[in-house]
Protein backbone atom coordinates (compact mmCIF):
# COMPACT_ATOMS: atom_id res chain seq x y z
CA UNK A 1 0.00 0.00 0.00
CA UNK A 2 1.08 3.84 -0.89
CA UNK A 3 1.65 5.67 2.08
CA UNK A 4 -0.10 9.19 1.98
CA UNK A 5 2.55 11.75 2.71
CA UNK A 6 2.43 15.15 4.64
CA UNK A 7 4.86 17.38 6.70
CA UNK A 8 3.09 16.59 9.98
CA UNK A 9 0.52 14.55 11.66
CA UNK A 10 -1.16 15.54 14.75
CA UNK A 11 -3.51 13.18 16.95
CA UNK A 12 -6.35 14.64 18.45
CA UNK A 13 -8.72 17.31 17.45
CA UNK A 14 -9.39 18.49 20.40
CA UNK A 15 -8.47 22.41 21.65
CA UNK A 16 -4.33 21.13 21.42
CA UNK A 17 -4.97 19.43 18.23
CA UNK A 18 -7.50 22.17 16.05
CA UNK A 19 -5.02 25.11 17.23
CA UNK A 20 -1.56 23.08 16.01
CA UNK A 21 -3.22 22.42 12.34
CA UNK A 22 -4.50 25.93 12.83
CA UNK A 23 -0.55 27.32 13.12
CA UNK A 24 1.16 24.72 11.05
CA UNK A 25 -1.27 25.56 7.90
CA UNK A 26 -0.61 29.01 8.62
CA UNK A 27 3.31 28.02 8.38
CA UNK A 28 2.45 26.30 4.55
CA UNK A 29 3.03 22.79 6.32
CA UNK A 30 0.53 19.78 5.11
CA UNK A 31 -0.91 19.02 7.85
CA UNK A 32 -3.38 15.32 8.84
CA UNK A 33 -5.14 15.30 12.42
CA UNK A 34 -6.17 11.70 13.16
CA UNK A 35 -9.30 12.25 15.26
CA UNK A 36 -11.09 8.88 16.65
CA UNK A 37 -14.18 10.30 17.30
CA UNK A 38 -16.62 11.71 14.72
CA UNK A 39 -16.80 15.11 15.43
CA UNK A 40 -13.84 17.59 17.03
CA UNK A 41 -13.45 18.25 20.55
CA UNK A 42 -11.27 16.06 22.26
CA UNK A 43 -11.93 15.21 26.08
CA UNK A 44 -15.41 17.55 25.58
CA UNK A 45 -16.93 15.17 22.79
CA UNK A 46 -16.46 12.08 25.09
CA UNK A 47 -17.30 13.59 28.56
CA UNK A 48 -21.54 14.35 28.03
CA UNK A 49 -22.11 12.96 31.95
CA UNK A 50 -24.95 15.23 32.94
CA UNK A 51 -23.02 18.30 35.15
CA UNK A 52 -20.24 18.56 33.09
CA UNK A 53 -18.79 22.21 33.27
CA UNK A 54 -14.84 23.56 33.12
CA UNK A 55 -14.18 24.50 35.85
CA UNK A 56 -11.88 27.87 35.12
CA UNK A 57 -13.84 30.53 34.42
CA UNK A 58 -15.18 30.15 30.80
CA UNK A 59 -13.94 33.40 29.71
CA UNK A 60 -10.75 32.24 30.31
CA UNK A 61 -11.65 28.89 28.60
CA UNK A 62 -10.59 29.54 25.03
CA UNK A 63 -8.40 30.38 22.25
CA UNK A 64 -7.15 33.61 22.44
CA UNK A 65 -4.49 33.79 19.58
CA UNK A 66 -6.65 35.95 17.32
CA UNK A 67 -8.46 39.03 18.73
CA UNK A 68 -10.94 38.70 16.30
CA UNK A 69 -11.75 35.16 17.12
CA UNK A 70 -12.15 35.57 20.27
CA UNK A 71 -14.53 38.38 20.04
CA UNK A 72 -16.62 36.58 17.78
CA UNK A 73 -17.86 34.14 20.79
CA UNK A 74 -19.78 34.75 24.10
CA UNK A 75 -20.56 32.11 26.60
CA UNK A 76 -23.37 31.73 28.44
CA UNK A 77 -22.79 30.55 31.97
CA UNK A 78 -19.50 31.64 34.46
CA UNK A 79 -18.79 27.98 33.78
CA UNK A 80 -19.56 26.74 30.25
CA UNK A 81 -21.05 23.37 30.83
CA UNK A 82 -19.83 20.40 27.84
CA UNK A 83 -22.18 21.46 25.46
CA UNK A 84 -21.24 24.62 25.13
CA UNK A 85 -17.69 23.77 24.81
CA UNK A 86 -18.32 21.58 22.18
CA UNK A 87 -20.24 23.97 20.75
CA UNK A 88 -17.38 26.23 21.14
CA UNK A 89 -14.88 24.11 19.44
CA UNK A 90 -16.91 23.63 16.55
CA UNK A 91 -17.13 27.18 16.09
CA UNK A 92 -13.31 27.56 15.59
CA UNK A 93 -13.41 24.22 13.17
CA UNK A 94 -15.91 25.85 11.14
CA UNK A 95 -14.06 29.76 11.41
CA UNK A 96 -10.68 28.54 10.29
CA UNK A 97 -12.42 26.29 8.44
CA UNK A 98 -10.08 22.89 9.90
CA UNK A 99 -12.20 20.27 9.22
CA UNK A 100 -10.73 19.44 5.58
CA UNK A 101 -7.76 18.73 7.80
CA UNK A 102 -9.11 16.52 9.73
CA UNK A 103 -9.81 12.70 9.72
CA UNK A 104 -12.24 11.61 11.67
CA UNK A 105 -13.33 8.10 12.80
CA UNK A 106 -9.58 6.95 12.92
CA UNK A 107 -6.99 5.62 15.80
CA UNK A 108 -3.45 6.02 15.30
CA UNK A 109 -2.28 2.55 16.41
CA UNK A 110 1.35 2.79 15.64
CA UNK A 111 4.08 5.45 14.68
CA UNK A 112 7.63 4.40 14.24
CA UNK A 113 10.79 6.51 13.81
CA UNK A 114 12.16 5.49 9.62
CA UNK A 115 15.76 5.95 9.91
CA UNK A 116 16.62 6.39 6.72
CA UNK A 117 14.07 8.94 5.23
CA UNK A 118 13.59 10.57 8.87
CA UNK A 119 10.49 10.00 8.93
CA UNK A 120 7.59 9.01 11.11
CA UNK A 121 5.25 6.16 9.63
CA UNK A 122 2.07 5.78 11.43
CA UNK A 123 -0.43 3.13 10.90
CA UNK A 124 -4.07 3.48 11.66
CA UNK A 125 -7.02 1.48 13.42
CA UNK A 126 -8.33 1.65 9.38
CA UNK A 127 -4.93 0.17 8.00
CA UNK A 128 -3.74 3.63 6.45
CA UNK A 129 -0.05 3.87 6.21
CA UNK A 130 1.10 7.59 6.63
CA UNK A 131 4.11 9.43 6.13
CA UNK A 132 5.03 12.53 7.74
CA UNK A 133 8.32 14.62 8.94
CA UNK A 134 6.71 15.46 12.68
CA UNK A 135 4.59 13.66 14.38
CA UNK A 136 2.51 15.88 17.10
CA UNK A 137 0.32 14.50 20.27
CA UNK A 138 -2.25 15.98 20.66
CA UNK A 139 -4.22 13.43 23.11
CA UNK A 140 -3.82 15.45 26.40
CA UNK A 141 -3.37 14.19 29.77
CA UNK A 142 -6.79 13.21 30.62
CA UNK A 143 -8.32 11.49 27.50
CA UNK A 144 -7.99 7.44 28.78
CA UNK A 145 -10.27 6.46 30.66
CA UNK A 146 -9.77 4.40 33.95
CA UNK A 147 -12.49 1.53 34.66
CA UNK A 148 -10.34 0.06 37.30
CA UNK A 149 -10.26 -3.94 36.85
CA UNK A 150 -13.12 -4.50 38.71
CA UNK A 151 -14.32 -8.52 38.18
CA UNK A 152 -17.41 -9.36 37.26
CA UNK A 153 -17.59 -6.02 35.23
CA UNK A 154 -19.61 -7.83 32.31
CA UNK A 155 -21.70 -9.89 34.67
CA UNK A 156 -23.93 -7.03 35.82
CA UNK A 157 -27.63 -6.89 34.30
CA UNK A 158 -27.89 -3.11 34.54
CA UNK A 159 -27.14 -0.33 32.85
CA UNK A 160 -23.00 0.83 32.87
CA UNK A 161 -21.50 4.04 32.33
CA UNK A 162 -18.08 5.76 32.85
CA UNK A 163 -18.38 9.62 32.77
CA UNK A 164 -15.63 9.72 30.39
CA UNK A 165 -17.63 7.88 28.02
CA UNK A 166 -20.70 9.23 28.35
CA UNK A 167 -23.48 8.22 25.69
CA UNK A 168 -24.82 10.70 23.13
CA UNK A 169 -28.56 10.11 24.24
CA UNK A 170 -29.48 11.14 27.09
CA UNK A 171 -29.25 8.75 30.41
CA UNK A 172 -32.72 8.60 32.05
CA UNK A 173 -32.23 7.69 35.87
CA UNK A 174 -35.69 7.80 36.74
CA UNK A 175 -36.91 5.71 39.53
CA UNK A 176 -33.54 4.08 39.51
CA UNK A 177 -31.21 2.78 42.15
CA UNK A 178 -27.63 4.21 41.18
CA UNK A 179 -24.48 3.70 42.40
CA UNK A 180 -21.69 5.75 41.66
CA UNK A 181 -18.32 5.23 42.18
CA UNK A 182 -15.71 7.66 42.41
CA UNK A 183 -15.68 11.60 43.49
CA UNK A 184 -13.82 13.49 41.74
CA UNK A 185 -14.77 16.33 39.35
CA UNK A 186 -16.49 14.18 37.29
CA UNK A 187 -18.39 12.26 40.74
CA UNK A 188 -18.80 15.49 42.25
CA UNK A 189 -20.57 17.10 39.06
CA UNK A 190 -22.46 14.35 37.92
CA UNK A 191 -23.76 13.29 41.25
CA UNK A 192 -26.38 16.32 42.35
CA UNK A 193 -27.77 15.75 38.57
CA UNK A 194 -28.22 12.49 38.70
CA UNK A 195 -29.84 13.06 42.58
CA UNK A 196 -32.62 14.70 40.36
CA UNK A 197 -34.19 12.01 39.06
CA UNK A 198 -32.78 8.79 40.99
CA UNK A 199 -34.81 6.85 43.17
CA UNK A 200 -31.64 6.21 45.57
CA UNK A 201 -27.60 7.43 44.51
CA UNK A 202 -24.96 5.92 46.84
CA UNK A 203 -21.87 7.05 46.14
CA UNK A 204 -19.04 4.23 47.22
CA UNK A 205 -16.03 6.38 48.12
CA UNK A 206 -12.75 5.72 48.36
CA UNK A 207 -11.31 9.38 49.99
CA UNK A 208 -12.94 12.31 50.60
CA UNK A 209 -11.96 15.08 48.85
CA UNK A 210 -12.15 19.20 49.23
CA UNK A 211 -15.42 20.65 47.60
CA UNK A 212 -15.71 24.04 47.08
CA UNK A 213 -18.24 26.35 45.64
CA UNK A 214 -18.87 26.77 41.96
CA UNK A 215 -21.77 29.43 42.04
CA UNK A 216 -22.28 29.50 38.50
CA UNK A 217 -24.36 31.65 36.97
CA UNK A 218 -25.92 32.89 33.40
CA UNK A 219 -23.60 35.65 32.37
CA UNK A 220 -25.28 38.66 31.75
CA UNK A 221 -24.90 40.58 28.43
CA UNK A 222 -23.18 43.17 30.13
CA UNK A 223 -21.03 40.31 31.81
CA UNK A 224 -20.10 39.41 28.32
CA UNK A 225 -19.69 42.36 27.12
CA UNK A 226 -17.18 42.96 29.63
CA UNK A 227 -15.52 40.18 28.43
CA UNK A 228 -14.78 40.94 25.49
CA UNK A 229 -14.18 44.83 25.99
CA UNK A 230 -11.35 43.15 28.71
CA UNK A 231 -9.31 40.61 25.69
CA UNK A 232 -5.99 42.24 26.01
CA UNK A 233 -6.09 41.63 30.16
CA UNK A 234 -7.65 38.01 29.56
CA UNK A 235 -4.85 37.13 27.04
CA UNK A 236 -2.35 38.97 29.45
CA UNK A 237 -3.52 36.23 32.16
CA UNK A 238 -2.54 33.57 29.96
CA UNK A 239 0.85 34.60 30.09
CA UNK A 240 1.88 36.49 33.45
CA UNK A 241 0.10 34.12 35.71
CA UNK A 242 1.13 30.56 36.93
CA UNK A 243 -2.26 29.22 36.24
CA UNK A 244 -2.72 31.35 32.51
CA UNK A 245 -5.65 32.38 34.55
CA UNK A 246 -6.21 35.44 36.61
CA UNK A 247 -7.72 34.51 40.02
CA UNK A 248 -8.69 35.75 43.68
CA UNK A 249 -5.36 35.89 45.87
CA UNK A 250 -4.36 37.84 49.29
CA UNK A 251 -1.19 37.50 47.93
CA UNK A 252 -0.15 36.44 51.44
CA UNK A 253 0.22 33.47 53.69
CA UNK A 254 -2.32 32.69 56.09
CA UNK A 255 0.08 33.03 58.77
CA UNK A 256 0.54 36.82 58.10
CA UNK A 257 -3.51 37.24 58.93
CA UNK A 258 -5.30 37.28 62.15
CA UNK A 259 -7.68 33.60 62.68
CA UNK A 260 -10.86 36.37 62.36
CA UNK A 261 -9.02 37.52 58.52
CA UNK A 262 -8.58 34.33 57.43
CA UNK A 263 -12.37 33.11 57.60
CA UNK A 264 -13.07 36.40 56.58
CA UNK A 265 -11.26 35.94 53.28
CA UNK A 266 -12.10 32.36 53.35
CA UNK A 267 -15.74 33.39 53.76
CA UNK A 268 -15.09 35.67 50.81
CA UNK A 269 -13.98 32.98 48.60
CA UNK A 270 -16.81 30.58 49.77
CA UNK A 271 -19.33 33.23 48.69
CA UNK A 272 -17.56 33.95 45.72
CA UNK A 273 -16.98 30.26 44.31
CA UNK A 274 -14.10 29.38 41.68
CA UNK A 275 -11.13 27.54 42.75
CA UNK A 276 -9.73 30.28 44.60
CA UNK A 277 -9.41 27.79 47.62
CA UNK A 278 -6.14 27.17 46.24
CA UNK A 279 -5.07 30.55 45.27
CA UNK A 280 -6.31 32.83 48.42
CA UNK A 281 -3.19 32.67 50.13
CA UNK A 282 -0.34 31.12 47.20
CA UNK A 283 1.64 29.31 49.83
CA UNK A 284 -1.15 26.83 50.12
CA UNK A 285 1.04 24.11 48.24
CA UNK A 286 4.48 24.59 50.64
CA UNK A 287 3.54 25.74 54.27
CA UNK A 288 1.29 22.99 56.35
CA UNK A 289 0.23 25.70 58.06
CA UNK A 290 -1.76 27.73 55.46
CA UNK A 291 -2.73 24.67 54.37
CA UNK A 292 -4.08 23.80 57.31
CA UNK A 293 -6.00 26.28 57.85
CA UNK A 294 -7.85 26.35 54.32
CA UNK A 295 -8.29 22.44 54.85
CA UNK A 296 -9.93 23.08 58.26
CA UNK A 297 -12.12 25.64 56.99
CA UNK A 298 -13.63 23.01 53.87
CA UNK A 299 -13.90 20.50 56.83
CA UNK A 300 -15.92 23.12 59.10
CA UNK A 301 -18.01 24.03 56.06
CA UNK A 302 -18.95 20.91 55.75
CA UNK A 303 -20.14 20.17 59.45
CA UNK A 304 -22.37 22.93 58.46
CA UNK A 305 -23.93 22.28 55.40
CA UNK A 306 -24.46 18.39 56.25
CA UNK A 307 -26.94 17.83 58.77
CA UNK A 308 -25.85 14.06 59.89
CA UNK A 309 -23.03 14.18 61.70
CA UNK A 310 -21.73 10.46 60.83
CA UNK A 311 -22.51 11.69 57.14
CA UNK A 312 -20.38 15.17 57.70
CA UNK A 313 -17.32 12.97 59.27
CA UNK A 314 -17.14 10.59 56.64
CA UNK A 315 -17.09 13.19 54.39
CA UNK A 316 -13.72 15.22 55.81
CA UNK A 317 -10.76 15.04 53.71
CA UNK A 318 -7.35 14.39 55.64
CA UNK A 319 -4.80 14.98 52.91
CA UNK A 320 -3.05 18.36 52.07
CA UNK A 321 -5.48 20.13 50.15
CA UNK A 322 -4.34 20.98 46.66
CA UNK A 323 -2.28 17.98 46.74
CA UNK A 324 -5.32 16.21 44.55
CA UNK A 325 -7.06 18.41 42.47
CA UNK A 326 -9.28 20.80 43.85
CA UNK A 327 -12.62 20.36 43.25
CA UNK A 328 -15.58 22.91 42.76
CA UNK A 329 -19.41 21.77 43.04
CA UNK A 330 -23.18 23.15 42.92
CA UNK A 331 -25.02 21.47 45.77
CA UNK A 332 -22.47 18.49 46.15
CA UNK A 333 -22.39 18.45 50.37
CA UNK A 334 -26.23 19.64 50.46
CA UNK A 335 -27.54 16.79 48.09
CA UNK A 336 -26.36 14.35 51.39
CA UNK A 337 -28.90 15.72 53.24
CA UNK A 338 -31.68 14.07 50.85
CA UNK A 339 -33.34 10.72 51.96
CA UNK A 340 -32.43 9.06 48.87
CA UNK A 341 -28.86 9.99 48.95
CA UNK A 342 -26.27 7.68 50.54
CA UNK A 343 -22.64 7.62 51.30
CA UNK A 344 -20.50 4.12 51.83
CA UNK A 345 -17.24 4.49 52.50
CA UNK A 346 -14.63 2.34 50.88
CA UNK A 347 -11.69 2.49 53.52
CA UNK A 348 -12.67 -0.70 55.33
CA UNK A 349 -15.46 -2.15 53.16
CA UNK A 350 -13.46 -2.00 49.60
CA UNK A 351 -15.27 -3.36 46.40
CA UNK A 352 -14.63 -6.77 45.89
CA UNK A 353 -16.29 -7.52 42.63
CA UNK A 354 -19.57 -6.32 40.18
CA UNK A 355 -22.19 -8.85 40.69
CA UNK A 356 -25.42 -9.24 38.34
CA UNK A 357 -27.81 -7.47 40.29
CA UNK A 358 -24.82 -4.53 42.14
CA UNK A 359 -21.91 -3.82 43.95
CA UNK A 360 -20.40 -6.39 45.65
CA UNK A 361 -18.50 -5.22 48.64
CA UNK A 362 -16.42 -7.15 51.68
CA UNK A 363 -19.24 -6.41 54.04
CA UNK A 364 -22.62 -5.86 51.72
CA UNK A 365 -24.00 -6.02 48.60
CA UNK A 366 -25.32 -2.41 47.07
CA UNK A 367 -28.15 -3.73 44.72
CA UNK A 368 -28.63 -1.03 41.91
CA UNK A 369 -29.97 -0.87 38.14
CA UNK A 370 -27.48 1.82 37.11
CA UNK A 371 -23.39 1.97 37.70
CA UNK A 372 -21.18 4.92 37.17
CA UNK A 373 -18.11 4.83 37.11
CA UNK A 374 -16.53 8.10 37.86
CA UNK A 375 -13.20 7.15 38.08
CA UNK A 376 -10.99 9.04 36.04
CA UNK A 377 -8.62 8.73 33.37
CA UNK A 378 -5.27 7.28 33.28
CA UNK A 379 -3.54 10.41 33.40
CA UNK A 380 -0.64 12.23 32.57
CA UNK A 381 0.59 8.95 30.17
CA UNK A 382 -2.51 6.90 29.52
CA UNK A 383 -3.03 8.05 26.19
CA UNK A 384 0.51 7.89 24.83
CA UNK A 385 1.54 4.52 26.40
CA UNK A 386 -1.65 3.07 24.85
CA UNK A 387 0.48 3.49 21.32
CA UNK A 388 3.32 1.29 19.94
CA UNK A 389 5.10 4.26 19.83
CA UNK A 390 8.67 3.43 18.63
CA UNK A 391 11.52 5.83 18.55
CA UNK A 392 15.21 5.55 17.40
CA UNK A 393 16.19 1.85 16.81
CA UNK A 394 13.08 0.49 17.64
CA UNK A 395 12.91 1.54 21.03
CA UNK A 396 8.74 2.01 22.38
CA UNK A 397 7.54 4.53 24.62
CA UNK A 398 7.09 1.81 27.12
CA UNK A 399 10.08 0.83 27.19
CA UNK A 400 11.32 4.42 27.47
CA UNK A 401 9.26 5.50 30.20
CA UNK A 402 9.38 1.88 31.67
CA UNK A 403 5.58 1.25 31.29
CA UNK A 404 4.90 5.17 32.84
CA UNK A 405 7.11 4.43 35.98
CA UNK A 406 10.10 6.67 34.75
CA UNK A 407 8.84 9.10 32.26
CA UNK A 408 11.38 11.25 31.26
CA UNK A 409 11.26 13.99 28.93
CA UNK A 410 12.99 17.46 27.64
CA UNK A 411 10.39 20.48 28.87
CA UNK A 412 7.96 18.19 28.54
CA UNK A 413 7.36 18.96 24.88
CA UNK A 414 9.56 16.19 23.83
CA UNK A 415 12.00 12.98 24.32
CA UNK A 416 15.87 11.76 23.07
CA UNK A 417 15.39 9.05 20.78
CA UNK A 418 11.93 10.01 19.25
CA UNK A 419 13.10 13.17 16.73
CA UNK A 420 10.90 15.56 15.46
CA UNK A 421 7.64 13.89 18.05
CA UNK A 422 6.13 16.84 19.93
CA UNK A 423 4.02 16.35 23.11
CA UNK A 424 1.21 19.47 24.13
CA UNK A 425 0.94 19.50 27.39
CA UNK A 426 3.07 16.71 27.99
CA UNK A 427 4.12 15.07 31.79
CA UNK A 428 6.89 17.15 33.04
CA UNK A 429 4.97 20.25 31.76
CA UNK A 430 2.67 22.60 34.01
CA UNK A 431 -0.78 21.28 32.16
CA UNK A 432 -3.07 20.25 34.47
CA UNK A 433 -2.03 22.58 37.24
CA UNK A 434 -3.19 25.24 34.72
CA UNK A 435 -6.45 26.46 33.07
CA UNK A 436 -5.74 24.36 29.86
CA UNK A 437 -6.01 26.54 26.76
CA UNK A 438 -3.79 28.37 28.30
CA UNK A 439 -1.20 26.09 28.73
CA UNK A 440 -2.27 24.53 25.20
CA UNK A 441 -1.84 28.18 23.11
CA UNK A 442 2.21 28.22 24.70
CA UNK A 443 3.09 24.62 23.50
CA UNK A 444 1.75 25.16 20.36
CA UNK A 445 3.69 28.29 19.53
CA UNK A 446 6.22 27.10 21.07
CA UNK A 447 5.83 23.53 18.33
CA UNK A 448 5.12 25.78 15.97
CA UNK A 449 8.25 28.55 16.23
CA UNK A 450 10.49 25.24 16.58
CA UNK A 451 9.00 23.88 13.42
CA UNK A 452 9.84 26.55 11.44
CA UNK A 453 13.99 27.12 12.73
CA UNK A 454 14.16 23.11 11.43
CA UNK A 455 12.45 24.21 8.15
CA UNK A 456 14.02 27.36 8.00
CA UNK A 457 18.07 25.72 8.81
CA UNK A 458 17.45 23.43 6.34
CA UNK A 459 16.96 20.69 9.07
CA UNK A 460 16.19 16.91 8.82
CA UNK A 461 15.27 16.50 12.71
CA UNK A 462 15.53 17.61 16.20
CA UNK A 463 16.02 16.00 19.15
CA UNK A 464 16.20 16.48 22.77
CA UNK A 465 19.74 15.54 23.85
CA UNK A 466 19.58 13.25 27.08
CA UNK A 467 21.73 15.25 29.30
CA UNK A 468 18.77 18.22 28.76
CA UNK A 469 16.47 15.24 29.73
CA UNK A 470 18.12 14.47 32.74
CA UNK A 471 18.46 18.15 33.70
CA UNK A 472 14.71 18.54 33.23
CA UNK A 473 13.85 15.66 35.39
CA UNK A 474 15.60 17.04 38.22
CA UNK A 475 14.48 20.35 37.92
CA UNK A 476 10.77 19.22 37.58
CA UNK A 477 11.45 17.11 40.95
CA UNK A 478 13.50 19.49 42.68
CA UNK A 479 10.80 21.74 42.35
CA UNK A 480 7.93 19.02 43.59
CA UNK A 481 10.01 17.98 46.30
CA UNK A 482 10.07 21.62 47.70
CA UNK A 483 6.02 21.50 47.46
CA UNK A 484 3.39 19.24 50.00
CA UNK A 485 2.17 17.43 46.27
CA UNK A 486 4.23 14.50 46.65
CA UNK A 487 3.25 13.96 49.73
CA UNK A 488 -0.08 12.71 48.48
CA UNK A 489 -1.18 9.37 46.07
CA UNK A 490 -2.88 10.84 43.31
CA UNK A 491 -3.76 10.85 39.43
CA UNK A 492 -1.05 13.46 39.42
CA UNK A 493 1.34 10.72 40.72
CA UNK A 494 -0.01 7.89 38.85
CA UNK A 495 -1.21 6.56 41.88
CA UNK A 496 -5.20 5.89 40.69
CA UNK A 497 -3.85 3.17 38.66
CA UNK A 498 -2.56 -0.15 39.74
CA UNK A 499 1.15 -0.81 39.01
CA UNK A 500 1.69 2.90 37.29
CA UNK A 501 3.30 4.61 40.72
CA UNK A 502 5.95 7.10 39.87
CA UNK A 503 7.24 10.24 40.85
CA UNK A 504 5.55 13.65 40.22
CA UNK A 505 5.67 14.55 36.86
CA UNK A 506 3.92 18.16 36.54
CA UNK A 507 6.54 21.53 36.30
CA UNK A 508 5.03 22.95 39.56
CA UNK A 509 6.82 26.46 38.89
CA UNK A 510 4.10 28.05 37.27
CA UNK A 511 3.55 28.51 33.23
CA UNK A 512 4.83 32.01 33.41
CA UNK A 513 8.08 30.74 34.72
CA UNK A 514 8.18 28.04 32.16
CA UNK A 515 7.23 30.31 29.52
CA UNK A 516 10.57 31.85 30.16
CA UNK A 517 12.03 28.53 30.28
CA UNK A 518 10.82 27.61 26.68
CA UNK A 519 11.55 30.61 25.33
CA UNK A 520 15.31 31.31 26.56
CA UNK A 521 15.78 27.68 25.21
CA UNK A 522 14.84 28.99 21.64
CA UNK A 523 16.52 32.01 22.04
CA UNK A 524 19.85 30.05 22.70
CA UNK A 525 19.43 28.47 19.30
CA UNK A 526 17.36 25.32 21.06
CA UNK A 527 19.34 24.56 23.76
CA UNK A 528 19.60 21.23 24.91
CA UNK A 529 18.58 19.61 21.12
CA UNK A 530 20.94 17.92 18.80
CA UNK A 531 20.00 18.36 15.07
CA UNK A 532 20.51 16.34 11.65
CA UNK A 533 21.36 18.05 8.63
CA UNK A 534 21.18 16.06 5.35
CA UNK A 535 24.86 15.39 4.24
CA UNK A 536 26.22 17.20 7.12
CA UNK A 537 25.65 15.43 10.16
CA UNK A 538 24.98 15.86 13.25
CA UNK A 539 24.98 19.44 14.60
CA UNK A 540 24.65 20.01 18.68
CA UNK A 541 23.13 23.27 20.52
CA UNK A 542 25.10 23.08 23.74
CA UNK A 543 23.40 23.37 26.97
CA UNK A 544 24.99 26.14 29.41
P1 LIG B 1 -10.50 11.60 39.38
O1 LIG B 1 -10.29 12.94 39.89
O2 LIG B 1 -9.32 10.74 39.15
O3 LIG B 1 -11.49 10.87 40.39
C1 LIG B 1 -11.70 9.49 40.31
C2 LIG B 1 -12.48 9.03 41.50
O4 LIG B 1 -12.67 7.62 41.38
C3 LIG B 1 -11.76 9.27 42.81
O5 LIG B 1 -12.71 9.55 43.80
C4 LIG B 1 -11.07 7.93 43.05
O6 LIG B 1 -10.78 7.68 44.40
C5 LIG B 1 -12.15 6.99 42.56
N1 LIG B 1 -11.61 5.69 42.18
C6 LIG B 1 -10.70 5.42 41.22
N2 LIG B 1 -10.42 4.10 41.21
C7 LIG B 1 -11.19 3.54 42.18
C8 LIG B 1 -11.35 2.21 42.66
N3 LIG B 1 -10.64 1.20 42.17
N4 LIG B 1 -12.23 2.00 43.65
C9 LIG B 1 -12.94 3.02 44.16
N5 LIG B 1 -12.82 4.30 43.77
C10 LIG B 1 -11.96 4.55 42.79
O7 LIG B 1 -11.33 11.59 38.01
P2 LIG B 1 -12.37 12.67 37.46
O8 LIG B 1 -13.36 13.02 38.48
O9 LIG B 1 -12.86 12.16 36.16
O10 LIG B 1 -11.48 13.92 37.22
C11 LIG B 1 -10.21 13.81 36.60
C12 LIG B 1 -9.73 15.16 36.22
O11 LIG B 1 -10.36 15.53 35.03
C13 LIG B 1 -10.05 16.27 37.18
O12 LIG B 1 -9.23 16.33 38.29
C14 LIG B 1 -9.93 17.45 36.28
O13 LIG B 1 -8.59 17.81 36.09
C15 LIG B 1 -10.52 16.89 35.01
N6 LIG B 1 -11.93 17.23 34.99
C16 LIG B 1 -12.19 18.52 34.88
C17 LIG B 1 -13.48 18.91 34.90
C18 LIG B 1 -13.69 20.34 34.79
O14 LIG B 1 -14.43 20.85 35.55
N7 LIG B 1 -13.01 21.03 33.87
C19 LIG B 1 -14.52 18.04 35.02
C20 LIG B 1 -14.22 16.70 35.13
C21 LIG B 1 -12.91 16.31 35.11
P3 LIG B 1 -9.36 8.15 45.01
O15 LIG B 1 -9.43 9.62 45.19
O16 LIG B 1 -9.25 7.38 46.26
O17 LIG B 1 -8.30 7.77 44.01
Amino acid sequence: MRAKQYDAVVIGAGFSGLYMLHKLRERGLSVRVIEAADGVGGVWYWSRYPGAKCDSDSIFYNFTFSEELYKKWRWKDRYASQPEILEYLNFVADELELRSDIQFKTRVTEASFQEEEKTWKITTDTNEIIEAKYLISGMGCLSTTNIPPFEGVSLFQGEQYHTGRWPHEQVDFTGKRVVVIGNGSSGVQAMPEIAKEAKELTLLMRTPHYVGEARNHLLSKEQQDEAIANYKEIRDAFFTTPGGIRMFTTGKSATEFSAEQQKETLDYVWKTGALALGSAFPDIGVNKETNNVVAQYVRDKIDEIVEQPETAEQLHPDYYITTKRLIIGTNFYEMFNEDHVHIVSLKDNPIERIVENGVKLRNETIECDVIVYATGYEAMTGSLLKINLQGRNGQTIQEKWEKGRNVSTYLGLTMENFPNFFMITGPQSPSVLTNMPSAIEQHVDWIDQCIGYVESNGLQTIEAQQNAEIAWGKQCDDLANSTLFPQTNSWYTGANIDGTQRGFVIYVGGLDSYRKICDQVAERQYEGFTFEKAFQGIVKSSMQ
